[in-house]
């Protein structure tokens, strides 16, 4: 109830006193007084109560917002912290008010509030910063900063629909760019590999197929020499096949528990022949005997490939081959007494159809993917392959397996 709505029933309640008892008028007065003011008191005290009540449910969906605000800030902070890629926030006033921690480490180094020109970002980072201002719509550009190839986008902020600020994102694409510029590599280099064969079996086809071409004896030749480039071929393609299965990030392995002395004796078995004939003794030391779990296909191509390069690399002498414990792993070792490698060939023999410029590569009739397939298997099975050599003493390749 108002004020005046008090005063009114104090009058009326005067008046009332008045008729009824013919009060003295200071009495009345007093009394009307003593009314008003009680009136007075009621409405201040229901004032104040409904003030206090205002206040604390404001109080409360106060406290509910900053928790609301907090918890978001908190969200957001973890989201941005937790992008790879530098990211940050820039108000219309072109000052940094976000930005994660991979921002302040690969490309500045300025603490506290600052503009995106007071800070030590590369002058291509400025630039676009400044394109992005002034055309206030969604920029992407590729610029490579300190070595690192990176993708940056701007994304607009919008309030009102006013421009006031921008996103920047910067992606390191320098490992897809370089997956992408290997993948190409391989296909140009199986593609020159493949094409050589078939060059052979087409040219001496022609030859073949003249009709004034009648020599048996030439004829007899080309057809070996054609079995043999078809051979090729087929392991060529073989290998790439292998290659390729191996390459994806999730290689499929028929992985088991097998005893590493019986694929390796089999290997030994088969190639012995040949070792012979080129006056090699293969030795083989097991100080190893448990079971190994790994995929007996893959391994027995591990084998075979380091086994017949040590043939085909040496020319007299023993072929070591060795099965031990080395703390956790097992250690397959194989040592020949080869041709040995240099340091700057050494660096690059597991690299796809590298082969090593020398006639007995070229004479081996290799493609140069054998030791590439090698370290791919060995590394699907999450192991190590390490290679030691000296020109003109012989090689040492030693693959690590977790047991
Ligand atoms: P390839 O099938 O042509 O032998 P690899 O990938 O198995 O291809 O080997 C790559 C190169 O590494 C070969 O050209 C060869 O020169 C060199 N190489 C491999 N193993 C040995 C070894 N045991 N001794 C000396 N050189 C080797």
């Amino acid at each position: 109830m108002s004020k005046t709505a008090y005063l009114v029933l104090c009058l009326l309640a005067g008046f009332i006193l008045e008729s009824l008892f013919q009060l003295n008028v200071y009495v009345l007065i007093i009394i009307m007084t003593v009314i008003f003011a009680y009136f007075w008191h009621i409405a201040e005290q229901a004032a104040a109560y409904e003030a206090q009540k205002e206040h604390q449910e404001l109080q409360v969906k106060v406290q509910s917002t900053s928790k609301d605000a907090h918890l978001k800030l908190k969200q957001l902070t973890t989201m941005v912290s937790s992008i790879p890629s530098p990211l940050f926030l820039l108000d219309q006033f072109g000052v940094i008010v976000l930005h994660n921690d991979v921002e302040r480490v690969t490309l500045s180094t300025y603490e506290g509030e600052e503009t995106y020109l007071q800070n030590g970002y590369a002058p291509c980072v400025k630039e676009f910063i400044k394109d992005a201002f002034i055309l206030e719509k969604h920029l992407e550009r590729r610029m490579e900063i300190s070595g690192i190839v990176y993708q940056v986008i701007s994304v607009p902020v919008m309030s009102l629909g006013k421009f006031s600020g921008c996103l920047i994102l910067m992606q390191d694409i320098s490992k897809a760019l370089e997956g992408e510029r290997m993948q190409k590599q391989f296909l140009a280099d199986a593609s020159h590999e493949l094409k050589t064969p078939i060059a052979v079996i087409k040219g001496m086809l022609e030859i073949l197929n003249r009709d004034d071409f009648c020599d048996p004896q030439v004829e007899k030749d080309f057809l070996y020499q054609m079995e043999q480039e078809t051979k090729r071929l087929e392991e060529l393609v073989k290998d790439i096949l292998t290659l390729s299965k191996l390459a994806n990030d999730h290689p499929v392995l028929d992985r088991r528990k097998i005893d590493m002395r019986e694929i390796i004796e089999a290997e030994v078995n088969s190639m012995r022949k040949a070792a012979e004939e080129k006056g090699l003794t293969i030795k083989t030391t097991y100080a190893y005997e448990e079971a190994v779990f790994c995929d007996p296909m893959r391994m027995r191509q591990v084998v075979t490939n380091l086994l017949s390069n040590a043939i085909k690399y040496s020319e007299q002498g023993t072929i070591d081959i060795s099965l031990a414990k080395e703390d956790a792993d097992v250690v397959f070792s194989i040592t020949d007494c080869g041709c040995g490698l240099h340091e700057e060939q050494l660096a690059h023999i597991f690299e796809r159809f590298y082969r090593v410029k020398d006639d007995r590569s070229r004479n081996s009739g290799g493609s140069g993917l054998g030791l590439a397939i090698v370290k791919s298997i060995v590394e699907a099975h999450k192991g190590q392959i390490k290679v030691f050599s000296e020109v003109g003493k012989g090689t040492t390749f030693q693959v690590y397996l977790k047991n």
